[in-house]
């Protein structure tokens, strides 16, 4: 088979399963409103969930940041990009959570990537979720590790795998709020089967963190869990984008002799780790609490109101709400007719999530009003008839 024969069969596989992947241009995606080609769409599929993508202290601090700093840092940090607007975050990350150390890498997709790599051997087991995020599993599947995984949230199936001989180490991987379906891991039991086995945890909380419990502090803190290593990112709840893993002190020294995504890759600008503070800033802040409250009563009311519809919602309490359709047309079907009333919502097909699970994956934010919660529930009623 030609190069040429190979990439059309995967292309035809893709649009005859009407899963084939196009992208949008916007000219603004995130916060209340998407503008694309003149019109202007409610948006409902930013993970922007605290508004924070536009806010004005935060932008400021970039630019700030940019005169400062310039606009690149020059080097990965063990050359010459360790800048002391990286350090400085880096101490406040972990002050905040409570670890004693915070690692800067340019996204989360990296982060974790060089964590599973960095620490897994060809002795070792990686035991995951089934629904954990692709950068997860796609680093566990890279990895000379094995590689087992669990039903979602299946505690006893959690045990029972960790209980199967292995000569090496063991980790646990899992996420603290979902990211298709927006419900919740039960760190605090997980932790406990692992804690038990000599077993490590890593949790990507991705989406709860800035957005779930107190002062923003994510899903394990609100759970009351300290995981031996928390994954967490910036371009979800704090509104620009990066990561950072939070460790011990040994963990972090071994990172940065062994983690290739941060000796062989030029570290995020400075300017970005600037407005990153001022992202933390807010999110500890009255204002920050109020945008978690702001976003709760939304999640509240849409929940609410999606009980009256007949779609399947699922037990998500967090910002993302999917609506499962089931079949890949019908979802397509359903977020083109919101899309015509002026809301602009994702349908996520496999193999994203599991099999006849289509869905409209909505995401509510603090930068929405009230009219908008209930504009997208007629919405809803409407294409439901
Ligand atoms: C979005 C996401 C990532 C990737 O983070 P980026 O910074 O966008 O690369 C990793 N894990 C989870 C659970 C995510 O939802």
């Amino acid at each position: 088979m030609t190069w040429h024969e190979r990439i059309n069969i995967a292309l035809e596989g893709r649009r005859a399963a009407e899963a084939f992947r196009v992208r949008k241009v916007v000219e603004n995606g995130a916060g209340r409103f998407l503008s694309r080609e003149g019109l202007r769409f409610c948006n409902f599929s930013s993970n922007d969930y605290l508004g924070l993508s536009q806010h004005p202290q935060i932008v400021r601090a970039w630019q700030d940041g940019a005169a400062r700093y310039g606009v690149g840092s020059g080097g990965s940090g063990h050359v010459s990009g360790y800048t002391t607007a990286h350090q400085a975050l880096e101490e406040q990350l972990a002050d905040w959570l409570g670890y004693p150390r915070a690692l800067l890498f340019i996204s989360g997709f990296a982060a974790n990537q060089a964590v599973i790599t960095a620490l897994m051997g060809k002795d070792d087991r990686i035991v995951a979720d089934r629904l954990s995020h692709a950068s997860l599993l796609e680093a566990a599947n890279l990895s000379p590790a094995q590689l087992r995984r669990f039903a979602h949230n299946d505690a006893p199936q959690l045990s029972a795998l960790l209980d199967k001989p292995c000569t090496g180490q063991q980790l646990m991987v899992t996420e603290g709020v979902f990211s298709m379906d927006g419900d919740s891991a039960p760190l605090g039991e997980l932790h406990a089967i692992a804690q038990k086995k000599n077993c490590w945890m890593l949790v990507d909380d991705a989406h709860g963190i800035g957005v779930m419990g107190d002062e923003g502090r994510g899903s394990a803190h609100h759970q009351g869990v300290k995981p031996e290593l928390l994954v967490v990112t910036f371009g979800k709840g704090f509104g620009i984008s990066g990561a950072a893993v939070l460790c011990s002190e040994a963990v972090a020294d071994y990172q940065l002799q062994f983690a290739r995504h941060l000796i062989y890759s030029t570290s995020m600008p400075p300017a970005q780790a600037v407005a990153l503070s001022a992202s933390l800033k807010v999110i500890r802040s009255e204002e920050g609490t109020a945008r978690r409250e702001k976003l709760t009563s939304y999640i509240q009311r849409f929940r609410q109101g999606l009980t009256t519809l007949p779609f399947q919602r699922t037990d998500s309490l967090s910002a993302i709400q999917p609506v499962i359709v089931g079949d890949n047309r019908r979802a397509l079907r359903l977020a083109q007719s919101l899309r015509e009333k002026g809301m602009w919502v994702t349908a996520i097909r496999p193999p994203t999530v599991p099999e006849g699970t289509a869905r409209l994956r909505l995401t509510l934010t603090a930068s929405h009003e009230p009219e908008d919660i209930d504009a997208l529930l007629e919405a809803l009623h409407v294409a439901s008839q």
